[in-house]
């Protein structure tokens, strides 16, 4: 995989909380506390799979980057400028796409797939949007001259998916955001699907920020893997590395919960139980530590701090474990098997 070491993509505390309004006035009863903290760098050229639990923040992540939601807190930079500082919201949008993971509410249906695809140029502003279009579309697989005036209900979903990102990238974004965008394809049309995104990436210099469950699609695609937990990163690794040595346990009960269909791989580990944590009240200290078997007192009192798992490691880790000034009676021992 080619990457620079410079960061095109700079996230730095970004924080989203959701109000829940109730009553006769509509008041604000609690927060959501669904982005709390998350802090990031991605370099061009490179895919960063966002994997966790439904609710962990992945997504309202990915829309915050975007601008589909405003953050409360946080900066965000792309190439070192920062996000309504330095650069509009109309222009972050022409460099950060987004794919969805609904292909047909992601389409208007009553516009023609040339024209959905064109849109977004159009109104940016950008020259020969129906040139861009029709190219784009030969580019994903789908024949202008047979797809241009169909519908997105003439389409199956895999070639819904294909026209999405032709939108995408009608724009030619520096950083395509994929929420779940293989997730409700055939696993046929989704290994197409992957192969696609691999290809464009290289062709078009792309950055990917590829969010998914599936942690086998995510290893295939990825140069790193972000993992979330309420609201929170709490490791970060390149893919190999994360592979070998899962450091967080809610990392490894992630992993373990991955189906094999080899006998001999069948992992020994416990898998989670419990549900998470309410978002609206989160624990204090380590987030996780309600539902963590190495949980120690230490664990309620303090919260872990993201760093290098040893000085100058791409593997970070939340967790007091890995920290031998914690306190923690095992730390430095590492994730007891
Ligand atoms: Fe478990 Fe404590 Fe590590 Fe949290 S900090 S994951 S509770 S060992």
């Amino acid at each position: 995989m080619s990457a620079t070491d410079q960061p095109l993509l700079s996230v730095r505390d970004l924080k989203k909380h959701f109000p829940i309004k109730g009553g006769i006035l509509g008041r604000t009863q609690a927060m959501v506390q669904a982005v709390d903290g998350v802090s990031f760098d991605v370099r061009a050229g490179e895919t960063l799979g966002i994997v966790g639990e439904s609710g962990c923040g992945k997504s309202t992540t990915a829309k915050l980057l975007i601008g589909l939601v405003d953050r409360d807190e946080g900066d965000i930079e792309l190439g070192g400028k920062s996000l309504g500082r330095d650069i509009s919201l109309r222009a972050l949008r022409r460099d950060i796409q987004m794919v969805f993971q609904d292909s047909y509410a992601s389409l208007n249906p009553r516009m023609t797939i040339l024209d959905s695809i064109a849109f977004g140029a159009r109104v940016q502003g950008l020259d020969d949007p129906v040139g861009r279009a029709r190219r784009l579309m030969a580019r994903v697989g789908l024949d202008p001259d047979r797809f241009a005036g169909r519908y997105p209900h003439e389409l199956s979903g895999g070639q819904r998916q294909r026209i999405n990102i032709a939108r995408a990238l009608v724009m030619s974004p520096k950083v395509v955001v994929l929420d779940e965008a293989v997730s409700a394809l055939d696993k046929s049309v989704e290994a197409q699907v992957l192969n696609l995104l691999s290809d464009l990436r290289a062709e078009f210099g792309l950055t990917y920020i590829f969010i998914s469950h599936d942690l086998n699609v995510v290893r295939y695609i990825s140069d790193r893997i972000l993992v979330m937990y309420l609201g929170e990163v709490v490791e970060l690794a390149p893919v190999d590395m994360i592979w070998a040595e899962q450091a967080h346990p809610y990392t490894r009960s992630l992993f373990s919960a991955m189906p094999s269909m080899d006998p001999d791989n069948r992992t020994q580990k416990p898998p989670l139980t419990g549900d998470p944590p309410n978002p609206i009240d989160p624990p204090p200290g380590c987030r996780f530590h309600t539902r963590c078997a190495f949980a120690a007192d230490v664990c309620k009192a303090r919260h872990p701090v993201l760093g290098p798992m040893v000085q100058g490691s791409p593997h970070w880790v939340a967790c007091h474990l890995h920290d031998p000034a914690s306190g923690h009676p095992r730390a430095g021992q590492g994730v007891p098997a």
